[in-house]
């Protein structure tokens, strides 16, 4: 997975700066690109929480599921992995979408837009079981 700071080393024409495009001061790393951008942030607390109500969010959580698979428990409500993965797949993928669109083609991130995109492919993903999408 590329970053902008590691883009912008590579290729300076393509990425002229390596710092956020929305904070201007802070360096675009994997770790800001992937959650910790506020916009971005946004989206994983709403699609988190709806999905994932038992267990509480925190961006060291999303970390470690994201890059090792180690899922949060939150006894007695532990989240089969056969959840986990399409969420968090489903949700990075359109992350990801956003940001190079946005990059790339100077298209607007709109959390809000995104979280129904997001909500939307889970509806029919083979992957995640039917009752955790119940009320969207
Ligand atoms: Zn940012």
């Amino acid at each position: 997975m590329a970053n902008l700071s590691l883009l912008h080393s590579f290729l300076p024409n393509l990425a002229p700066t390596p710092f956020c495009s929305f904070c201007p001061t802070t360096h675009a790393d994997l770790f800001h690109m992937a959650i910790a951008c506020p916009s971005i942030l946004k989206i994983w607390e709403s699609i988190w929480e709806y999905h994932f109500i038992y267990t509480p969010f925190t961006t060291n959580g999303l970390w470690l599921a994201l890059t090792c698979l180690r899922f949060p428990s939150h006894p007695p409500y532990n989240t089969s992995p056969h959840q986990w993965i399409p969420v968090l797949s489903t949700t990075l993928l359109h992350i990801w979408r956003a940001h190079w669109a946005h990059h790339f083609d100077a298209v607007p991130i709109r959390p809000s837009i995104i979280i129904q995109a997001i909500n939307a492919a889970l509806v029919t993903s083979p992957m995640l079981p039917i009752t955790s999408l119940d009320s969207i």
